[in-house]
């Protein structure tokens, strides 16, 4: 199970495994308290020179392992939600790709978000595609995911 928690992203950089990630009161899956520490899994994000460690956690009673992120990103995607929300905004409505970020990757986001409107939502969304955008995240989906 992940949970999004808010982040420093410079500092957990920094720190690393001594960064002071919160730690959940209560296991997500069965409410019970006390949740051991269980290492670390290393991320990429942009911006970041190199990988950074997150932190995980397990429920000493239903043995769920909860494993803490930075929010405000996609699940697989280093590029933050607010990156690919500009990219596909300055796309769909000014016909040009942000710079700084390779144009492959930035149609990668739009062929993913045609993608997952269309199967998801229908084909009278084509033109609404930054409106999809915003309604894939509020039912829970990853709008920009390769797969559907
Ligand atoms: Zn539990």
């Amino acid at each position: 199970m992940i949970i999004a928690v808010a982040v420093n992203l410079k500092q957990l950089f920094k720190h690393q495994r001594n960064y002071p990630w919160p730690r959940p009161d209560t296991c997500p899956q069965c409410s019970a308290g006390g949740l051991w520490g269980h290492g670390f899994v290393l991320a990429y994000f942009d911006d970041l020179s190199g990988g950074v460690f997150l932190r995980r956690y397990r429920c000493p009673h239903c043995g769920c392992v909860i494993r803490l992120k930075p929010e405000g990103f996609f699940r697989r995607f280093q590029a933050s939600i607010a990156t690919i929300r500009s990219s596909l905004t300055r796309r769909l409505t000014g016909d040009r790709y942000l710079s700084g970020i390779s144009v492959s990757r930035q149609r990668h986001w739009l062929n993913g978000l045609t993608r997952n409107v269309m199967a998801r939502l229908g084909i009278h969304w084509r033109g609404r595609l930054l409106d999809g955008f915003e309604c894939l995240i509020a039912r829970g989906y990853v709008p920009v995911a390769s797969s559907v």
